[in-house]
C-alpha cells in the first residue's frame, strides 16, 4: 500500500529521487518469515520508511540531491541506515532534499523542489514549501507515504520541515547517530534523527537509529537508554525555561499564540514554567553562517572529479581545467555560495577576524544553554518564525532564507538534543511547530515535554 501511495503521489510532491518498492517487499517478507518462525521482530520490524538521500546505500543511487553525484551508486551502507534494517525497516525509496542538505525550503535540490501536501485555507492553490533541507522526508510523512523518515540536522534540517508539515522530527545529542555514511555538510554540526507522525514513534525509531561507531570520531560511546519505555507525559517536578530572547519584536501573532498555548499545556501537564535568558541568541545566527560554510567549503573539496560522480574533463584539458569545468557543471547556486563564503572566512587575512570569532560565539552560546539549565529541564521556544511559506517566495534572497534557521541554530551550535512537535494551525489553517531543547545526552526530557505538548 505505501509502494503504491509512493508511486501515486510522485508526479504532485516530487518528495522521491528514487523509489526502492522491492527493498520495502523485502523487508516486509522477511519479517513474515520470522513471525512464522516465531522470532522476535526488530525495533522496526517490518515498518516501510523513506531514507533522505544524504545516507549512503549500498546498489542504490545517494545523490545528496546535486548533480555532482548523480548516477554515484555507493558499494558501502551507512551506520544509520545499517542499523535500520538491522531492527526490521524496509526502504521505500530515497528522499529528495536540499542540494547537499544547503536550504530551507528544499528548491536548492537538483531533481527538483517538494511540494508539501499542505494549503492555505484561502482558497488559493498557492504551492507551499515543505522546509528543508529534509523537505522529501516532511513532506511523504504528511501525505502519509511513509510512517516515518530519516533526516539529518545541521542547522534545523529536521525540526524546520517537521514544523512545516505538521509532523514530528528530533535531533538527537550531537555524536548519537553515526555520521559514517552520511555525505558530510558542516561535520561539527551534522547529526541524524528521526521524523514521523508523532514523539512514540520518533522515540521508537531513534532507539533503532542512534549507538556508539568505531568508524566516526565524534561518536558518543554511550549506551542507547530505552527512550520508549521511558516516556512519560507527566512533568510533574519538572520546569520549563522560556528563553526571553526569542520572543522577537514584530513576531507572528499565531507564532506567538501557538507559544503561550504550548506553555499552558505544559503547565497542565505539572511543570512549572520559568523565564530564562539566553544572551547571545542574536549571533547564533551570524556565527552559524559562518562555521557551517567553512566546513562545508573544506568537506566539498572533494568533489574534484577524480573521486566521486560527476567528471568534466573538456577536450585536451588538463587537471586544473578539469577541477574547475566539474565543480562549475556539477555544484548548484547554493552550493557554490557556501563554498565562497568558507573559503573567504577561512582565508589567511579573515581567518581571525570571522573564523576564530565564529568558534568564540559558538562557546558563549553553549555557556548560555548551560547556565540556563541550572534553572530548568527543558526550554521550549517556537521551531520557525513563521508557518510554511510559498514556493518562490524567498529563494532569490538568500538572507531572508537565512533568518528560517534563527530559532533552531542556537541548539545545533551547542550540540543539544532538540525536537518539533506540532502546535496547532495558524490562521491559514497551516501547522505550526514548537521546539523543546534538552540538556545534552537528555533526549528523554526531550521527549517527554513533547509527549506533553502533542
Ligand atoms: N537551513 C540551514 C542551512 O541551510 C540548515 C540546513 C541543515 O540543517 N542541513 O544551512
Amino acid at each position: 500500500a505505501f509502494n503504491a501511495n509512493v508511486a501515486a503521489a510522485q508526479d504532485a510532491l516530487n518528495a522521491f529521487i528514487v523509489a526502492t518498492p522491492e527493498k520495502a517487499i523485502e523487508a516486509a517478507q522477511a519479517v513474515d518469515a520470522m513471525r512464522a518462525r516465531g522470532e522476535p521482530l526488530g525495533k522496526m520490524g517490518g515498518v516501510p520508511i523513506g531514507m533522505k538521500d544524504l545516507f549512503a546505500t549500498a546498489g542504490v543511487q545517494t545523490t545528496a540531491a546535486s548533480h555532482m553525484l548523480e548516477g554515484f551508486v555507493p558499494q558501502y551502507e551507512s551506520t544509520v541506515s545499517a542499523k535500520l534494517w538491522e531492527a526490521g525497516a524496509g526502504m521505500l525509496g530515497k528522499l529528495n532534499l536540499d542540494q547537499f542538505a544547503m536550504g530551507s525550503s528544499n528548491e536548492t535540490s537538483f531533481f527538483g523542489n517538494v511540494v508539501s501536501p499542505w494549503k492555505r485555507n484561502d482558497g488559493g492553490n498557492a504551492a507551499l514549501a515543505p522546509g528543508g533541507s529534509s523537505g522529501g522526508s516532511s513532506a511523504a510523512i504528511a501525505a502519509r507515504l511513509c510512517p516515518a523518515a530519516t533526516g539529518t540536522d545541521t542547522g534545523g534540517s529536521i525540526r524546520q520541515p517537521a514544523a512545516f508539515t505538521g509532523i514530528t522530527g528530533i535531533k538527537p545529542t550531537y555524536g548519537r547517530c553515526s555520521r559514517w555514511g552520511v555525505v558530510a555538510f558542516a561535520s561539527s554540526l551534522d547529526q541524524a534523527g528521526p521524523m514521523a507522525r508523532d514523539v512514540t514513534d520518533c522515540a521508537i525509531m531513534l532507539e533503532a537509529m542512534a549507538g556508539f561507531d568505531p568508524k566516526d570520531s565524534t561518536s558518543l560511546d554511550l549506551p542507547v537508554p530505552e527512550w520508549e519505555a521511558g516516556l512519560n507525559a507527566d512533568l510533574t517536578g519538572k520546569t520549563v525555561g522560556i528563553p526571553r530572547e526569542y520572543r522577537m519584536d514584530g513576531m507572528d501573532a499565531d507564532v506567538l499564540k501557538s507559544w503561550e498555548d504550548g506553555i499552558a499545556w505544559l503547565k497542565d501537564a505539572g511543570a512549572k514554567i520559568v523565564d530564562i535568558s539566553l544572551p547571545h541568541t542574536r549571533y547564533a545566527l551570524p556565527a552559524y553562517y559562518i562555521i557551517a560554510p567553512a566546513e562545508a567549503s573544506s568537506n566539498l573539496a572533494r568533489y574534484d572529479g577524480v573521486r566521486y560522480g560527476l567528471r568534466d574533463l573538456p577536450e585536451g584539458a588538463g587537471l586544473q581545467d578539469m577541477y574547475a569545468a566539474t565543480r562549475e557543471a556539477g555544484f548548484g547556486a547554493e552550493v557554490k555560495r557556501r563554498i565562497l563564503i568558507g573559503t573567504y572566512v577561512l582565508s589567511a587575512g579573515y581567518y581571525d577576524a570571522y573564523y576564530t570569532q565564529a568558534q568564540k560565539v559558538r562557546t558563549l552560546i553553549a555557556r548560555d544553554f548551560e547556565a540556563a539549565f541550572e534553572q530548568c529541564d527543558v526550554i521550549v521556544a517556537p521551531t520557525a518564525p513563521s508557518a510554511a511559506f510559498a514556493l518562490g517566495e524567498n529563494i532569490d534572497d538568500p538572507l531572508s532564507m537565512y533568518l528560517n534557521d534563527v530559532f533552531a541554530v542556537p541548539a545545533s551550535l551547542a550540540g543539544l538534543p532538540a525536537m518539533s512537535v506540532p502546535a496547532g494551525l495558524n490562521r491559514e489553517g497551516l501547522p505550526l511547530g514548537l521546539q523543546v531543547i534538552g540538556r545534552a545526552f537528555d533526549e528523554q526530557g526531550v521527549l517527554n515535554a513533547g509527549l506533553a505538548i502533542e
